[in-house]
């Protein structure tokens, strides 16, 4: 495994594989690695002849200073963990690398990065798009990897890919969990114990939510769900919408779209924690 930080140097060795026709899968990640980014990598091993890893801090899709600085990192272990499992290079450019200008390039996803995550983190799908961009221009990959945990990610990126006309394929892969079901995420590594001991109420809410999404009203729900959740200490919800899975419209009933996915953001005190159920 190689861990390369400069930009022409991966190139070169990118343009190595191309030249011998292999195919390449990026894993563009923010690092402090759980076995969330491994399942995507994984797949990206089964699916190509080359995987890349990117371990990034972007700092433009931080709308929060303190959530930026408190972000994990964890190289020396990310490392280790990368090269046990046979990633072929880990690209792990500085800000400076990535950045050596202010970025200024905006995207018009619509409605898609106005929404859900888009309201409470202005400008993060827009910091998200630029930074995925620049991935692709630099790495070229024939099939890029994205988790379904972050949905409304996922939807940008393929929109991005849309509206570049790039030729990547966008792989999603499904979210990975502790075995009390809460999402992985770098972010749960900041849980103080006890909320990480509570902190299966989300997901057990949003199972509970799939079972009586055709017996409660949408608003009844959203009601209840929210309720639950804030019933246990620090735990406040941010958001809880039920939407199309497709474009991200507020679903009112079961019956207005084909599918439907619950998406919820919850503070655990100063942690916010995302995730997500398909409904139908
Ligand atoms: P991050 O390092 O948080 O930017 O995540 C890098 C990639 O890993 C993104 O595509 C995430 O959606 C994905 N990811 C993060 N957590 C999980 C998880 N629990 N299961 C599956 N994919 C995940």
């Amino acid at each position: 495994m190689r861990v390369v930080e400069n930009i022409l140097e991966i190139q070169k060795e990118i343009q190595k594989c191309k030249d011998t026709k292999k195919i390449i899968g990026l894993v563009p990640t923010m690092g402090a690695l759980h076995e969330g980014h491994l399942s995507l990598v994984k797949q990206a091993k089964c699916e190509n002849e080359i995987v890349i890893v990117s371990i990034f801090v972007n700092p433009i899709q931080f709308n929060n200073k303190e959530d930026l600085q408190n972000y994990p990192k964890t190289l020396e272990a990310d490392l280790e963990l990368l090269k046990q499992i046979g990633c072929d290079f880990v690209f792990t450019p500085s800000v400076n690398e990535m950045y050596p200008e202010q970025e200024n390039e905006i995207f018009d996803f619509g409605m898609l990065d106005k929404v859900l995550e888009g309201k409470f983190r202005p400008g993060h799908f827009n910091g998200v798009a630029v930074v995925v961009n620049k991935f692709f221009q630099i790495i070229n990959p024939d099939n890029a990897y994205f988790g379904a945990k972050d949905y409304q990610q996922l939807l940008i990126v393929k929109k991005l890919v849309e509206i570049k006309k790039l030729p990547v394929e966008i792989i999603a892969c499904s979210t990975v969990r502790e075995a009390d079901g809460l999402a992985m995420s770098s972010r749960n590594r900041l849980l103080v114990d006890e909320h990480r001991q509570n902190a299966s109420v989300i997901y057990k809410t949003l199972q509970w939510a799939k079972l009586m999404h055709g017996i409660l009203s949408f608003d009844e729900l959203k009601k209840q769900v929210t309720e639950r959740i804030n019933s246990v200490q620090p735990f406040q919800v941010e958001y809880f919408e039920i939407v199309s899975s497709d474009d991200l419209i507020v679903a009112n009933s079961v019956t207005d779209f084909s599918g439907i996915i619950a998406c919820i953001a919850v503070f655990a005190g100063k942690i916010r924690l995302i995730d997500n159920i398909i409904l139908k």
